[in-house]
């Protein structure tokens, strides 16, 4: 006999679509569509892009820069 086994916790698992808060499909997870999904991750790269470039660390990873060079040898 366990307790909670069968038992959802509700609202602790009721997740919502981040962007439309609407009830999220287990497909598009954590969001309801595609689309929400596609919002999201374009959030994340604007968000992502400037931090590097304004850091300008992010010269050093450009190994293909290098491949270019070695394959003209
Ligand atoms: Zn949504």
């Amino acid at each position: 006999m366990s307790a909670g086994a069968d038992e959802p916790a509700g609202n602790l698992e009721r997740r919502d679509c981040p962007i439309c808060r609407r009830p999220t499909q287990t497909r598009y997870r954590p969001f309801c569509s595609k689309r929400c999904a596609d919002i999201d991750l374009g959030r994340w790269f604007g968000e992502t892009y400037r931090i590097p470039a304004e850091s300008g660390a992010d010269e050093t990873d450009t190994p293909d820069a290098n491949q270019d060079d070695e394959e003209r040898r």
